[in-house]
């Protein structure tokens, strides 16, 4: 059973009388443990597309498995509910607590599950291990470097053993060097905790780190093949 299947979707946006459609009749699979690199221009429906696979919006029409169950007909709080369980999310502004400590920031995708403290403490100390963090748990996030807060936003997005990882131009904010490290950390959850990670980039140099590109122009997705191919 394939991790992601999408089915002809298509999202249209109703703005007054005006339709504008965003995505036609889009089809994909994911296997489990794929590292695929989302890339098109602006306007293209990249961010369409990656928010419902991401469970935020729903499709106009077409259908979206994840894990083998249809989520396109869900409502708002069962929607929430697989977001939780099954979607890490990465965005490239980090989106963590300020004058919060990196453990307290990963702690909280397992206050929403309802995990008790004790667990909850232990299982954010060794997600932070995991990112390369060991030792700053209790650094405030306002004391840490760029590329250490996304390192703290990729322990909270891992923490919940979600099968999914999500990451939205995560090296938008950071130095070329970051960057690379970023992404070095990305390729190492992929190839050792088989993490699938659907990445959408605008750069070639960050989509070559991942082992399948596909390109969207027009809201279809016009090109799908290996990294390498499209550098
Ligand atoms: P990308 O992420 O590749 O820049 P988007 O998915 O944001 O592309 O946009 C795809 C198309 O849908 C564009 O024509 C955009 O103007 C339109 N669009 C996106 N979001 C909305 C919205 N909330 N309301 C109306 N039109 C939208």
């Amino acid at each position: 059973m394939a991790l992601i299947e999408v089915r002809e979707v298509s999202k249209v946006y109703r703005l007054g009388d005006v339709e504008v459609p965003a995505l036609s009749e889009v089809s994909l699979t994911v296997e489990k443990g794929e590292f695929l690199a989302v890339m098109g221009p602006s306007g293209s429906g990249k961010s369409t597309f990656m928010n419902i696979l991401g469970c935020l919006d729903k499709p106009t029409s077409g259908q979206y498995f994840l894990e083998g169950v249809e989520v396109a007909r869900m409502n708002r709080d069962q929607l929430a509910g697989i977001r939780n369980r099954k979607i890490g999310f990465v965005f490239q502004g980090f989106n963590l607590l300020r004058r919060t400590s990196a453990l307290e920031n990963v702690e909280l995708p397992m206050l929403y599950s309802g995990t008790p403290a004790k667990e909850r403490r232990e299982r954010a100390a060794a997600a932070l291990e995991r990112v390369g963090l060991a030792g700053r748990e209790h650094h405030h996030t306002n004391q840490l470097s760029g590329g250490q807060q996304q390192r703290v936003a990729i322990a909270r997005a891992v923490v919940n053993e979600a099968p999914l990882l999500f990451a939205d131009e995560p090296t938008g904010n950071l130095d070329t060097r970051t960057s690379m490290e970023i992404m070095e950390l990305f390729v190492k959850l992929n190839a050792e905790e088989k993490m699938t990670i659907i990445l959408v980039t605008h750069e070639h140099d960050i989509a070559a780190y991942s082992k399948r590109v596909i390109r969207f122009l027009d809201g279809r997705i016009v090109s799908d093949g290996p990294a390498e191919a499209a550098a």
